[in-house]
């Protein structure tokens, strides 16, 4: 089907076009046709649908339709828990609506308020913003929702996850009780419909894949592994497997921090994110990834919401998320608009109880894999005893390949050139301390310019990768 017959305007289809998209998601080939008809919409989607499409291109349509003159102030409003998704979706809006004459802008913390003040005196139709930083500007009166015609909540069910949902109400009250609300939320708990019942008008129900299922595209691998080995193991698969775009999650900021020194002195190119970062840096290291820099991006759970990277060809778990949904949002960021993905979790023995949460809330067994045979550094020869003149990170690999423990696990799978074996082993592991919750303005958010449209990464190396490196992820994502 088409854009064209969803009834979107022509300037936006061919705005569409431009981006690439030649024919609507599911998401948004339901989506769109409702919410152009005015109707309230609920919408259970997961990570990686089109479901910001699903929600911009109508409202692009509505808006550019209307007599601007006669509509003063703020005309749509899109909330979303976080910075870099606040970004991302103003971003979409420029893209698509690059034929359409309407002004949007991205309201998140961590950024001068007075930019955001003068732009808004300017003239906004679309705001895009976290929860925290509209209400400081509530607060201060320098932004007027009272003309708003449609308001988005964006992600509700991370709203809840991250304590804004008062701050979502209270945002709520201060906008026009006559208007479309269209919410988006990849699970519908009772919280959600609570909401969702409270602040809508007999909205129309849209459930895109089963709910908490992790996208059918990715692959799922879970190896067992001792916790002083997963260092070992990681730069192994790395520098073995066909591993080129990859985002690696720690739970903790420390242990970002050491897996990406470690994979550095190994000589693989890689760059962190977290919120102990500066608000630069996390842009440098995003836009960088973005562009084929480094090869591994290593992430925290709340750095990483949101981060929308096309081709990630692998997403890896270097330790098992203590919060089962953080599974779900972590393997999504591989297999976006239903490309291939692979996402390798390493468990090791004291994680085994997080595993059998993911598993309850995903409703599937996950199997283990016989771990891939790497050497360990703990296990190889002093360096005065080894006869070989490997560089860091270039030691010898076995070569030989145990038989896997479990046939089916092993069989068919596109990782079985990797070799397999290795029995967990006990180990007594130092617990990471879990990234606390942090307070809004302490929130990954990513930097944008005094024009308002987000800086580059200008300062980095082109990371020596070859043309076939960049194509190889290039061929990695499969468009619609
Ligand atoms: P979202 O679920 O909105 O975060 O979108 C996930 C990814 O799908 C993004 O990289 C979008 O650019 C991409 N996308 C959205 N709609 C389409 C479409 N109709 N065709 C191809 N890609 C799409």
């Amino acid at each position: 089907m088409p854009f064209k017959s969803l009834g979107l305007c022509d300037p936006l289809v061919q705005g569409i076009l431009a981006t690439g998209y030649t024919a609507p998601t599911e998401i948004q080939s339901e989506a769109i046709p409702a919410v152009l008809a005015g109707r309230d919409l609920i919408g259970c989607a997961q990570t990686g649908t089109g479901k910001t499409a699903a929600f911009v291109l109508p409202i692009l349509h509505r808006l550019s339709h209307e007599n601007k003159a006669a509509h003063k102030g703020v005309r749509s409003l899109i909330l979303t828990p976080t910075r870099e998704l606040a970004v991302q979706i103003e971003q979409c809006v420029e893209e698509y609506g690059r034929f359409i004459k309407l002004h949007a802008l991205a309201v998140y913390g961590g950024v001068s308020m007075e930019n955001q003040i003068r732009t808004l005196r300017r003239g906004v139709d679309i705001v895009v913003a976290t929860p925290g930083r509209l209400m400081d500007h509530l607060q201060r009166r320098t932004i007027d929702l009272r003309a708003v015609e449609v308001l988005v909540l964006d992600e509700a069910d991370r709203m809840f996850d991250m304590g804004f949902i008062n701050d979502v109400k209270k945002i709520i009250g201060h906008l026009p009780a006559n208007r479309q609300t269209l919410l988006f939320s990849a699970t519908m708990s009772k919280e959600v419909k609570g909401l969702a019942a409270g602040v809508q008008k007999d909205p129309k129900m849209i459930q895109i894949g089963q709910q908490h299922n992790p996208i059918e595209t990715i692959t799922q691998h879970i190896y067992p592994v001792r916790k002083d080995q997963k260092m070992d193991l990681l730069r192994h698969l790395l520098q073995s497997g066909n591993m080129y775009c990859v985002l690696v999650f720690s739970r903790t900021r420390h242990g970002a921090d050491k897996i990406n020194k470690h994979l550095d002195r190994a000589g693989i190119k890689s760059v962190s994110i977290h919120s102990g970062r500066t608000q630069s840096q996390r842009q440098k290291a995003l836009d960088g990834f973005k562009q084929n820099k480094f090869q591994v991006m290593v992430a925290t759970d709340i750095a990483a919401r949101g981060i929308d990277v096309d081709g990630i060809s692998h997403v890896v778990n270097f330790d098992v998320p203590a919060f089962a949904e953080d599974y779900v949002h972590r393997i999504g960021r591989t297999g976006r608009a239903k490309a291939l993905g692979d996402a390798i979790t390493f468990v090791s023995d004291d994680e085994k109880q997080y595993l059998h949460r993911i598993e309850k809330f995903i409703g599937k067994k996950l199997k283990f894999e016989p771990c891939p045979v790497f050497a360990s550094r703990k296990a190889e020869p002093k360096p005065d005893q080894s006869a070989s003149n490997e560089k860091p990170g270039q030691h010898q690999e076995k070569k030989h390949y145990d038989k896997p423990r479990d046939a089916k696990a092993h069989g068919g799978k596109r990782h079985d050139e990797r070799g397999h074996g290795g029995k967990p082993r006990q180990d007594k592991p130092r617990e990471g301390r879990p990234e606390q919750g942090q307070s809004h303005e302490s929130r990954p958010h990513y930097g944008k310019s005094q024009s308002g449209r987000p800086q580059g990464g200008g300062s980095f190396s082109s990371g020596g990768k070859s043309k076939s490196f960049r194509n190889r992820r290039k061929k990695h994502t499969r468009r619609f």
